[in-house]
């Protein structure tokens, strides 16, 4: 069976501070051993973030990588670096940096096979835009999102993957997707996987991110092919994100 998991992405957010308050509530929090629970502060906290979970059940993972192992790229984090952290997950294709770093299919491909080639696990975010929506092209732009990746990966790649599926609209608004709109597109992208490797399509965990709260995390989480969230703005609340890993 699919383990649910949980990710927090705190974005540009957070403070060393908050970083202590996580650890602690971590220490403490009953957490089901059935459920994973990752957070994904920004950079400069996963040294601190890795030290503050010590001895919790949970990991840490980062926002982004660079593809390139290393050399003059400022500004940027190459996958081994990340890994030398204790980094599990690593967002890619998140539609922030798909529009304002202009971040295409290629790039969200390089770095798929950077973090895969570094032995992390890539979260592999798409989603629609609401002009998308509106036009009927949500199934097409998401699988499209997709295959740019699966399409390139070898069969033993694409089982390391994890997939978010975060609809634009929904990201930041307050306007969570229905559990009915989310579990469509979930469907989709299993059937899809299906078609990969049926047994790809029976294990690839797939999470949904978007406005995910403690007041509508459970009825996502119930249906049938969601097994997790990528949760922004709730997971900066200790209360509010054990509340979502809860009802898990
Ligand atoms: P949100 O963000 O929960 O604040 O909508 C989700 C995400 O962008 O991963």
């Amino acid at each position: 069976m699919r383990m649910p998991l949980i990710a927090g992405n705190w974005k540009m957010n957070g403070s060393l501070a908050l970083v202590e308050q996580f650890g602690q509530a971590f220490a403490e929090a009953a957490l089901s051993p059935s459920v994973e629970v990752c957070l994904i502060p920004p950079f400069p906290y996963l040294a601190a973030v890795q030290s503050a979970l010590g001895g919790t059940p949970v990991s840490h993972g980062a926002q982004t990588l660079n593809p390139e192992p290393s050399g003059a790229h400022t500004g940027e984090v190459s996958a081994a670096m990340l890994a030398e952290f204790g980094v599990r997950y690593v967002l890619v294709g998140h539609s922030e940096r798909r529009s304002l770093c202009r971040e295409g299919d290629a790039d969200v491909l390089a770095r798929t096979q950077a973090a895969l080639e570094g032995g992390l696990t890539p979260v592999l975010c798409v989603g629609e835009t609401l002009e998308q929506r509106e036009a009927g092209r949500t199934e097409a732009v998401v699988l499209g999102q997709v295959e740019a990746v699966f399409d390139a990966l070898a069969a033993e790649s694409r089982q390391r993957l994890v997939i978010a599926y975060e609809p634009v609209w929904a990201i930041g608004t307050g306007r969570t997707a229905t559990p009915e709109q989310a579990q469509a597109v979930h469907a989709a992208i299993r059937r899809r996987l299906a078609a990969y490797a049926p047994e790809l399509g029976e294990a690839a965990r797939l999470l949904y991110g978007g406005s995910m709260k403690a007041d509508n995390a459970a009825e996502l989480l119930a249906q049938p092919d969601i097994d997790g969230g990528l949760v922004g703005g709730a997971s900066l609340k200790v209360d509010d994100f054990l509340a979502i890993c809860q009802s898990a």
